[in-house]
């Protein structure tokens, strides 16, 4: 906030803060008292102060551009630069969203074409492109479902949910006046069929999954629970978010999927930004498309349209078409990569993954046998006799230039350490990420003192993690404050 003001200040059209105009008050009835009598005190500084300041924080991010970034289930792969391109060309810039269709047909166009191509890759019969993120996904698929069921008169009150599943699942279902049940996980890391059959009743509304789950497990029974969630009338939810594993290779529709969502942000390289500016699009099966968000994109005798004449959809869900530039680039990556070449990336994906856990499996734990998917979970809790902990893991990874992989998620592993190589790194990179951990291992045996105190070579240590999520400070301060 004091940032966007400060860049303010230095562009001259906007030098000064502007009062409301005399009289301005009265327009917009807003009470006397709380109207502003003297212009903000902000900060005065020069543009190359603000260059080197903006310059130091970046060059303090970590990032996938310079460094490995094994986040299990978040698919942090390479953003190509051709997508940059793309979503640079003149005719996307300077687009106005309230320009009219007949301007923007080549817009209209690139969504339609990229709800066909994710259709394809999925098995759905349409999507919607608007949802800002997979969790914004998971709300609008259920709010879709609820409609479904209400305009059945059925009242179902109950969503799904097993217990190794993301936390946005029971956060989505609770948002949408869902009451969640968790169903257990077995010994092999998948649901538990005999568990979920206990908990389906004409009450649930849904089912939701990951396949792979979020231990990188293909969930081998997947067409039996679907068949069991549709003999209760409730309906089958994907979370796409670990769709890396299996694009071009089998579809969620063809596995009894009712809705999905995709994170554009994960699979289909598009940047994260933290909680956005990313996009969750949502496919679903044909008895669930008139609720689909509007406006739809629809093609015409060659003409493209939007479709605001959708009385039974559930409204919008955000403004205009969505984060258009992230679409952009997602369309990009399919169009530049191809069927073959997608089908490709997530073979390479899962082959980065098993060569990763064979290495990773001796010095750590893992669980769950294998083959894994394009991910696999590890434990840090045989490093528990010299008191090291995933985290401390986690930041000797740090100290020694890889990003850390997601600890303690899926929450039924105990020291999870979650690990997605996905398909764009190199071999060499893999060796050195599982020698890095070895050592690190080696370590937690023989000092674990240097373990608890790392990392000590990054522009910040160790952190009071939980003191910065409940206190944070956001007050930027100049260079010569500190
Ligand atoms: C990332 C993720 C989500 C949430 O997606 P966002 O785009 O971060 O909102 C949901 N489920 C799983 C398994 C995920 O990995």
């Amino acid at each position: 906030m004091t940032e966007a003001l400060l860049f303010e200040k230095t562009q001259p059209d906007l030098a000064g803060p502007r009062l409301p105009a005399a009289g301005v008050d009265a327009d917009l009835g807003l009470p006397q008292h709380l109207l502003r009598r003297r212009p903000p005190e902000l900060p005065r500084l020069s543009e190359p102060t603000i260059m080197r300041h903006y310059s130091r924080l970046a060059s303090m991010n970590f990032s996938i551009s310079e460094e490995f970034y094994p986040l299990g289930s978040c698919t942090m792969k390479y953003n190509p630069v051709a997508n940059e391109w793309a979503a640079r060309l003149e005719g996307f810039v300077s687009l106005h969203p309230y320009q009219d269709e007949e301007s923007m047909q080549g817009a209209l166009e690139l969504l339609w074409r990229l709800e066909r191509a994710l259709c394809a890759i999925v098995g759905v019969d349409r999507m919607t492109l608007q949802p800002a993120a997979g969790a914004h996904g998971e709300w609008t698929a259920l709010r879709m479902i609820q409609a479904y069921h209400r305009e059945r008169g059925e009242d179902r009150d109950e969503v799904i949910v097993p217990d190794s599943a993301h936390g946005t699942n029971p956060a989505s279902a609770t948002l949408c006046g869902y009451r969640v049940v968790e169903v257990r996980s077995g010994t092999d890391g998948r649901v538990d069929v005999g568990d979920l059959e206990s908990k389906l009743s004409p009450r649930v509304a849904a089912l939701m999954l990951t396949n792979p789950n979020t231990l990188g497990l293909f969930e081998r029974q997947i067409v039996e629970m679907a068949e069991m969630v549709h003999a209760t009338g409730a309906k089958l939810y994907y979370d796409g978010a670990n769709l890396n594993a299996l694009m071009g290779i089998c579809r969620p529709g063809d596995m009894g999927f009712d809705a999905v969502h995709l994170n554009l942000h994960k699979t289909f390289t598009t940047p994260h930004g933290g909680g956005g500016p990313g996009a969750g699009p949502v496919g679903v099966k044909a008895d669930l498309v008139p609720y689909l968000p509007r406006p739809t994109v629809e093609r015409q005798d060659g003409r493209f349209r939007l479709d605001y004449d959708r009385p039974r959809s559930i409204g919008r869900v955000r403004s205009f078409y969505g984060n258009f530039g992230v679409l952009v680039r997602a369309f990009a990556y399919i169009l530049a990569m191809g069927g073959d070449g997608l089908t490709q990336a997530s073979r390479d994906a899962v082959l980065a993954a098993n060569y990763l856990r064979r290495q990773v499996a001796g010095p750590l734990e893992v669980p769950h046998p294998g083959p894994c998917m394009h991910e696999f979970v590890a434990s840090a809790t045989t490093l528990a006799q010299g008191g090291v902990r995933a985290t401390d893991l986690a930041k000797g990874l740090l100290e020694r230039g890889f990003y850390a992989p997601t600890v303690y998620f899926p929450l039924i592993v105990p020291e999870a350490v979650m690990v997605e190589p996905t398909e764009t790194e190199t071999r060499a990179t893999l060796d050195a990420f599982a020698a890095a951990v070895r050592e690190i291992v080696d370590l937690a045996h023989r000092d674990p003192e240097q373990l608890h105190r790392a990392p000590t070579r990054l522009p910040v240590g160790r952190l009071d993690e939980v003191a910065a999520a409940r206190h944070p400070v956001l007050r930027w301060r100049p260079p010569d404050d500190r």
